[in-house]
């Protein structure tokens, strides 16, 4: 029997690879970059040092592939306001909790306020609480990627199916081709010289949903490699060298390196509960991307009784950022966390004042932790 855990974590597999890697680097004759959309590859990146070993080889480029670092200001300020109305519960996922709002407040602090604010650990702890609280409104705020959606989407078909009338649900879920085709269009990354992107690591538990096949245009459109990837410094390693091999043969196509649990057309069950409950968002704001088009999901009229945007109607601030956080250049690959002034002394994972230091996800808070300082 292979034990996955030790064969990912292979120290031995991962010097072969770094030899093989930085050969085949030597050949091309410059530093190669690549973007990892994924927050769990930055993280992964950063723990194992993944960076460091192939310093003056390979760039990492971090993208926005964060749920909570995208949250736009306006819609952290929609969760503070929807939780101030009286007898309401507001549910979200932790992380979320200690984003601050355009007031410098976050759902935290609104909680020790008196607030009624719930971390939830899974979507569908709402529906009992929705049940236990039949005098409150209980709000689930949604955020995720592909990955998180298809849970939200059960949620929604129980609380119609168990005649809840107390509970509905803010929709953030976004896409990711959506944001790369974004990113891959933006001038900033076109511009070739200073920031540039030469391949993809595709994310690895979005497409175990969505499967590799949104990926091919991109890699035809763009002419840019993406090898979707799992997360072990294994797995990111062979990835970044199925990548520059590509490079180097002068190809530009989709691989599957985490075939594990990625297939081509992913779980079209998933697939089909998420189009069943959602549909296309024409726009939606992320935060350092500005307005993406049709890159968010949103309720369908069906399911409307369950619609948090369509059932209340709050007044939000104008939103404000922190005047010195860079956090929409990190999440636009950009800026390194480490060109902010606030990186790391003003700006901790205990006291974040953006939302890239929040979450485990967040390139700020990966730099932090694994001490690029
Ligand atoms: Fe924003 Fe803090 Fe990151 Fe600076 S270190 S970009 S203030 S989250």
């Amino acid at each position: 029997q292979i034990n996955i855990r030790s064969e990912f974590k292979d120290e031995a597999k991962v010097k072969a690879l770094e030899r093989r890697i930085k050969e085949d680097i030597e050949k091309l004759g410059r530093e190669v970059y690549i973007m990892e959309f994924c927050g769990g590859h930055t993280h992964s990146i950063m723990k194992y040092g993944i960076d460091e070993l192939l310093k003056g080889y390979v760039r990492f480029v971090h993208g926005p592939g964060c749920p909570v670092c995208v949250m736009p200001m306006q819609r952290i300020d929609l969760a503070i306001e929807l939780a101030k109305i009286p007898n309401t519960v507001l549910c979200t996922y932790g992380d979320l909790l200690r984003v601050p709002g355009s007031n410098r407040k976050s759902l935290l602090n609104l909680r020790s306020e008196g607030y009624d604010v719930r971390m939830v650990y899974s979507c569908l702890d709402t529906l009992k609480i929705a049940q236990e609280n039949p005098q409150k409104e209980v709000i689930f705020f949604a955020i995720g990627f592909e990955t998180t959606t298809p849970q939200t989407a059960v949620l929604i078909q129980k609380a119609k199916d168990m005649g809840l009338k107390n509970l509905s649900v803010v929709c953030n879920h976004v896409i990711t081709p959506a944001a790369i085709q974004y990113i891959l269009n933006s001038p900033e990354i076109r511009e070739i010289g200073k920031v540039r992107i030469d391949a993809f690591i595709g994310p690895g538990h979005v497409s175990v949903i969505i499967g590799t096949k949104p990926y091919h245009y991109f890699a035809e459109e763009f002419q840019k490699p993406v090898v979707i990837s799992g997360f072990e410094p294994v797995d990111v390693m062979q990835s970044v060298y199925m990548i520059v091999r590509q490079i180097k043969e002068g190809r530009a196509v989709v691989e599957n390196q985490y075939t594990r649990f990625v297939s081509y057309e992913g779980n079209s069950k998933a697939q089909k509960l998420v189009s069943e409950v959602f549909e296309l968002r024409k726009e939606f704001e992320w935060r350092g991307l500005g307005i993406v088009p049709y890159s968010a999901l949103k309720i369908r009229r069906s399911y409307e009784d369950f619609d948090a945007e369509r059932r209340f109607i709050v007044e939000l601030p104008k939103p404000k950022e922190h005047p010195a956080c860079i956090c929409g250049k990190v999440i636009r690959g950009v800026a390194l966390p480490t060109d902010c002034k606030l990186f790391g002394t003003v700006c901790t994972p205990s006291n974040p004042l953006g939302s890239c230091m929040v979450s485990s996800e967040g390139a700020c808070a990966a730099y932090f932790k694994y001490k690029r300082m």
